[in-house]
Order: C-alpha cells, then structure tokens, then sequence
C-alpha cells in the first residue's frame, strides 16, 4: 500500500476517534441534566404523595375538631335534659340531642372516609419513597460512570489527538493538504472506502477501471465527485483505534 494511503486512512480513523472523545465529553452537561431531571421527577412524585397525607391529615383533623364540639353539645344537651320543667322544653331538647347525634354520625363518617383515604395514601407515599430511593442510586450509580466515562474520554482525546498530530507529520504535506481542505469542506470523512464500485461516501459510480486501478490501493485518489481520498478496503488489515502507527523506515 501507498504510505500516505495507508497512513492518511489512520488519520481519519484517530480524527474519528478524536471527535467521538470530543462528542463524549460535550454530551456530558446534557447527560447529567438528564440525571437530575430523573432525580427531580421522582421528587416531585413523592413529594406530590405527602403533600396529599398532609392535606388528608389537615382535614381529619378539622372533622375530629368538629366532631368534639358535636359530642360536647350533646352533652351539654343531655345534661340539660334532667333540669327541664315541661313536656315542650323536654321535646326541644330532645330535638337538639337528635340533631347533635345526626351531626356526630356525620363527623364520624367523613372521619372512617378520611382513614381509609388516609392508608391509601400511605402506600402511595411509601411506594414513592421506594421509588425515589432506587432513583437516587441508580442516578447516583450512572453519575459515577459518567464521569468515569468523562475521565475516560478526556484521556482518549488527549492521547488520541497527539497520536494524530505525530502522524500528521509523517504524512507528505499535498496529502495532508488534501486532507484538511476535504474535511474543511465536508465536515465527516475525508477519507472512505470504496463500496461496490462506489464512493463511500457520496455514492458515484466509478469507472471500472478505476476500480481495478485503486484495487492495490497504490494511490492517493480523489473521487471526482466528492473529492475525498479513496481506498479499496477488501483484504485490508482492520487498523485498530489502539494500534501503534506504523513506522516507515524511508519516511523519517
Ligand atoms: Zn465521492
């Protein structure tokens, strides 16, 4: 294989490599936004449940308040009871009594509704806590492999971009040229491999001959369409992202 070939292919592979590090590290702030958004929502639910026990709790309060002052008055009244003098007081009093006990049975019915709405809510509640707690560790267990896949990241750009750059030297600078100005204009991939008799990239049909000619990837060929470097990839050796370059004795 061409040298510049073999080695602008590496090239491209490192700059990949480089952008997804980069892409990583980018995505990070959004991804930890997502955490806690997670973590927020699983508050507001729990925080929604207790909200409604303690409006459940404010009311049943309200109704025993109310049920003391009825079982008070019916006592008042059943005390009165014994000192009234005539069959009318008697028959007055014995209606307040009824109201009293019709107003207690009342209180007492809203209070048996507020209960059980109360153990209802009381395993909503719980469930949210559940539901927070395993939150809170499987974002608290994400955040830790964030940011160590952040550390991871920043280590690879690093390492990664300085693989690059030495290479980059080694690369004849026409090549190189091409390179930049490809990438410049094109954004991903300067450098692809034919695909069944096509550019890789942008799809053309190339002339058989020229096919047969790349075939032994002896040169640095430009697709006429889209003018990045061309390479015929059957029977290559994959090139790992890990792999040390290559050192060509002639070219140092
Ligand atoms: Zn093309």
């Amino acid at each position: 294989m061409h040298p510049d070939l073999e080695r602008i292919i590496r090239y491209q592979q490192l700059e990949d490599a480089v952008e997804q590090a980069r892409r990583t590290i980018a995505d990070e702030p959004l991804r930890q936004h997502d955490l806690e958004a997670r973590l927020a929502a699983a508050q507001t639910a729990l925080d929604t449940e207790r909200g409604r026990l303690a409006a459940n709790q404010a009311a049943r309060r309200e109704i025993e308040k109310a049920l003391s002052m009825q079982q008070a008055r019916l006592s008042k009244f059943k005390g009165q009871l014994m000192e009234v003098k005539t069959n009318r007081e008697y028959q007055a009093m014995q209606k307040e009594i009824e109201v009293a006990q019709h107003e207690i049975q009342k209180e007492e019915d809203l209070l048996l509704e507020r209960m059980l709405e109360f153990d209802e809510i009381s395993t909503h509640v719980r469930s949210a806590e559940q539901a927070f707690a395993s939150e809170q560790a499987a974002v608290a267990a994400e955040r830790a492999a964030l940011g160590a896949s952040l550390v991871q990241a920043e280590a690879a750009a690093a390492r990664l971009a300085t693989e690059r750059d030495a290479l980059a030297a080694q690369i004849s600078p026409p090549v190189l040229a091409i390179f930049d100005k490809v990438l410049k204009y094109r954004k991903v991939s300067a450098v692809v491999p034919i695909r069944e008799g096509r550019c890789g990239a942008c799809q053309v049909r190339l002339r058989p001959q020229t096919v047969n000619e790349l075939r032994r990837n002896e040169i640095v060929f430009q697709c006429e369409s889209c003018q990045r470097i061309l390479y015929y990839e059957a029977g290559m050796a994959p090139v790992a992202a890990e792999r040390p370059i290559a050192q060509d004795p002639h070219h140092d």
